[in-house]
């Protein structure tokens, strides 16, 4: 079963710069899938079209079709805090909001209407420890989050980005700006996240998607060169260019 089905995706920036070119790609649901490639090459692009990031820069044009469960995400019906809601999205930066643990991954239920004690208690239990945190801040619920270690606070977006009950997880770049421990522990984190979400993540790291991704697609000057499972695409790629830099011909 596929999360996302996307036809002939085309994103222009303002200024007619041609972004993504025809991009046409199914997303399995309850996999990783990881977006490879060079800087520049349209990794999170694509990636902020999957749940209309991109809406909010202006002058972004797009072409082409993104269906999420078989539906239009570009349909003027779609509302689009509800998408956001169902396809979250966790930055390069570690973005918690300056208030306390509790507050942060309690924010996303208020908004949505949770509003007894014990609920939103259940909630920030339940999403703590998805995002295996729960252990390390039970303790300080009611401290701020800007106190926590850089990693601490990427799987407190983490958290905050599963307490809202999505079925898709965006990652973009999320462990980039970690060190080795706490990307291992991001990264065995998202490999227990897919029983119960799709995980679609973006990586300039290639030996993380190997080690974490089921599929992967490799992006070159806005266009997806190839697309299959990871160990098939490292190990026996169809294309040379996908060759030439899975092999580090270039980078
Ligand atoms: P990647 O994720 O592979 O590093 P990006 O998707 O960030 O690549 O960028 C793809 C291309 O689009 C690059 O040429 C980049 O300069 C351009 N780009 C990205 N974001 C913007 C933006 N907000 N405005 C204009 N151009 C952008």
């Amino acid at each position: 079963m596929d999360a996302f089905q996307i036809n002939g995706l085309n994103l222009w920036y303002g200024g007619n710069q041609h972004a993504l070119k025809d991009v046409c790609i199914d997303v399995p649901a309850h996999e990783v899938t990881a977006l490879i490639g060079p800087s520049g090459c349209g990794k999170s692009t694509f990636l902020r079209t999957l749940n209309r990031m991109q809406d909010l820069i202006e002058g972004v044009r797009i072409e082409g079709e993104i269906l999420f469960r078989g539906e239009n995400i570009y349909a003027p019906k779609t509302d689009v805090n509800e998408l956001r809601k169902r396809v979250g999205m966790v930055f390069q930066k570690a973005n918690p909001f300056p208030m306390s643990i509790y507050d942060n991954i309690a924010y996303g239920p208020r908004i949505h209407g949770v509003r007894a004690r014990r609920d939103l208690d259940d909630i920030v239990e339940r999403s703590l420890r998805a995002a295996a945190l729960w252990d390390e801040v039970k303790d300080r619920l009611s401290k701020n989050a800007l106190g926590l270690s850089g990693g601490q606070q990427q799987r407190l977006c983490i958290a905050r980005a599963l307490a809202v009950e999505p079925e898709v997880l965006l990652l973009d770049e999320s462990t980039s700006a970690l060190d080795p421990i706490s990307t291992e522990q991001i990264e065995n984190l998202v490999g227990t996240l897919k029983a119960r979400y799709t995980v679609v993540m973006v990586t300039h790291n290639m030996q993380q998607a190997v080690r974490v991704s089921d599929n992967a697609a490799f992006f070159l000057l806005g266009e997806l060169v190839e697309f299959d499972r990871t160990d098939a695409l490292f190990n026996h790629p169809k294309d040379q260019r996908t060759l030439d830099y899975v092999s580090g011909r270039f980078g």
